[in-house]
This record gives structure tokens, sequence and C-alpha cells, in this order.
């Protein structure tokens, strides 16, 4: 029988490409989104696909889902340090408030529930790189504070219905994601820097460009997804590429595959950006039999391409 799978925040980056996965998988998937930082236009192409299904709401509130449900994938939340700092209330609630109600919908439906957290539960880390069973150094008061906490909050709920309820979860921590339906005007370094570039502006690196990121391409990780939906791992499970760059490498990297003319300019570091991050997969590898494939360069390039034609806005 076709499986059924809710996917919230559908609309959005990530979401939106999961959505694809899941339709070439064959599921029944009912996307929701309210839209705050999700875009139609990340799945307009599925609308007329008979097994999808959009429903415009913010998941905050009691979610009414008729049919049955066998797989809910809890992505809803704004997740760039701009958005989360323009919408701090509604990260907040929906990384708590929009969790409950989700796992209240897995509980009622017997779905399995997997949670997108994020290598920010770890914060400013002391540990490197970072691997599952370490708890993080977050500020909680500073302005990252409201995703960080939010996402913490959601593991430690996540965890609870698991405990107490018996549902069957999974949480995954996502790390640096990148590739096509990122918006460019996000505030992440990754497309700041591809359109600066693409339009021989001054890319601004932030701080001293010292601190490490690790990047991984979009492909890679939703397969990652996949596989920890499918397992059943119920501890949490880093999905990230551990190539880790510096910020001003990166961004040097950016300039020559753009063949760009744009300079690097320094601004001043946003309060609590973390100054390495890179996932330690081990556990990734050994439980799912998954690691990334795509070089950085290669996605990249293909990044690149889709922000070229975004700038020019053809469709
Ligand atoms: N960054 C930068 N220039 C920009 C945007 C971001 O140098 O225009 C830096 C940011 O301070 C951080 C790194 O690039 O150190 C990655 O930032 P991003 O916003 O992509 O996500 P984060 O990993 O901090 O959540």
């Amino acid at each position: 029988m076709t499986k059924t799978a809710v996917v919230t925040g559908g609309a959005g980056f990530l979401g939106s490409h999961l959505c694809d996965k899941l339709i070439a998988e064959g599921f029944n998937v009912i996307c929701i989104d309210n839209l705050l930082t999700g875009q139609l236009n990340n799945i307009k192409h599925l609308f007329m696909n008979e097994n999808f299904t959009f429903i415009k709401h913010d998941v905050t509130n009691f979610i009414h889902v008729p049919s049955n449900v066998d797989y809910i994938f809890h992505f809803a939340s704004p997740a760039s340090p701009l958005d989360y700092l323009q919408y701090p209330i509604q990260t907040l609630k929906v990384g708590s408030l929009g969790t409950h109600k989700a796992l209240g919908l897995a509980k009622e439906k017997k779905s399995v529930f997997l949670l997108a957290s994020t290598s920010e539960v770890y914060g400013d880390p002391l540990v490197h790189p970072q691997k599952e069973d370490y708890w993080g150094n977050v500020n909680p008061v500073g302005p990252r504070g409201v995703y960080d906490e939010a996402k913490r909050f959601a593991e430690a709920m996540t965890m609870a219905y698991h405990r107490y309820h018996g549902v069957e979860t999974r949480i995954a921590r996502i790390f640096n994601t990148y590739g096509p339906r990122m918006r460019l005007n996000d505030g992440r370094a990754l497309p700041a820097f591809i359109s600066q570039a693409l339009k021989n502006e001054d890319v601004t690196v932030f701080g001293d460009g010292l601190q490490t990121r690790s990047f991984c391409y979009v492909s890679d990780l939703i397969d990652g997804i996949y596989k920890l939906a499918l397992s059943s791992e119920t501890e949490p499970v880093n999905i990230g590429n551990p190539a880790e760059i510096t910020i001003n490498d990166f961004a040097k990297e950016v300039i020559k595959l753009t063949g760009s003319k744009s300079k690097l300019v320094y601004k001043e570091l946003p309060v609590d950006d973390p100054k390495v991050r890179q996932p330690d997969i081990s556990k990734a590898i050994s439980i799912l039999d998954w690691s990334p494939k795509v070089s950085r360069e290669e996605g990249l390039k293909i990044t690149i391409d889709y922000f070229k034609k975004s700038l020019l806005k053809i469709d």
C-alpha cells in the first residue's frame, strides 16, 4: 500500500527537496507550511502530481490530517541566522508548540516522527569535531538562543514522546547545507557570497574569516534524512559533510568558481557566531551506511548555475 508522509516546512529549502525525494520514492506527500520563510515557488512543480497535497497552515496550531500518516518529517522553522533574528518568537513557537503538535499527530496516527534538528544544538562548540554525545555550549539569552534553545527543547520533547508515549522517533542533527532553492537573501554566507561574486560586488566576510564551517550538498543531506527515517535509531544522528573550510577560503573558492573580480571585505562578526563547526559522521556511516558523495566544487557549480538563473529571473 502507498505510504503517506507529512512534511512540515515542506515549502522551505530542505522541506521541498524532501517532498521531491518522497514523491520519487512513491509516497503520498502532504506538505504543510505557513509560508513565513518557505516559498510556493519551491513546490509549484508538484501541484499537478496527484500524490502531492499542499496545506497552508501554521503548525503551532492543531494539525488536522484526515488520512493515515506513516511518516512525519518536522522541518518547519526559520533556519538562517537572519531569519531567526527577524522572527524570534515564531522560531521559539515552532520549535516548541509546533514540535508538540507534530508529535501529537504522530502519536495519534502511529507514525514514525523525524525531527529536523541542527548543529546549533552544539552552540559555539568546545569539542571538535562534534559528536552526538557532546552536550554543547549554548548561550540561552543571546540572539541565537531563540533557535538553539527551541531545537534543544524540540529534541527533549521528541525523546519524551518516545519514552513516555512509545512514539517511533528519529532526530537528525543537520549541519550547514546548500544547493538550489536557497533564498538569495537569507543572509547565509553561501547565498551572500555567490550573489555578491556574480555581481562583482565586495564579498562580505564576517569577523576575521578564520571561523570554519563544513558544507553539505542538499541531495546528500536528503539521502541521509531518508535513510535515518527508515532506520530504527532513536538517538540523535549528525548528518552533514565533514569537509571543513575557513570562511575566508570558502569566499575565495566562490570567487574563483564564479570567475568574479570581487574582493573580500571584512564586517563585524555576529554575536555568538560559532568559531568552528564540523560533524563527526562516524555514527551515520556505521548505522545508516551513509556518507556524502558530492564534492564542494561539484555542488557549488550546480548552486552557482541556479543562482545565476535566479539573478537573471529565468525560470
Ligand atoms: N558569514 C559571512 N558573511 C556573510 C554571511 C555569513 O562571513 O555575508 C559568516 C558567518 O558569520 C558564519 C559563517 O559565515 O561565521 C556561516 O554563516 P551562515 O550564516 O551561513 O550560517 P551559520 O553556520 O553561522 O549558521
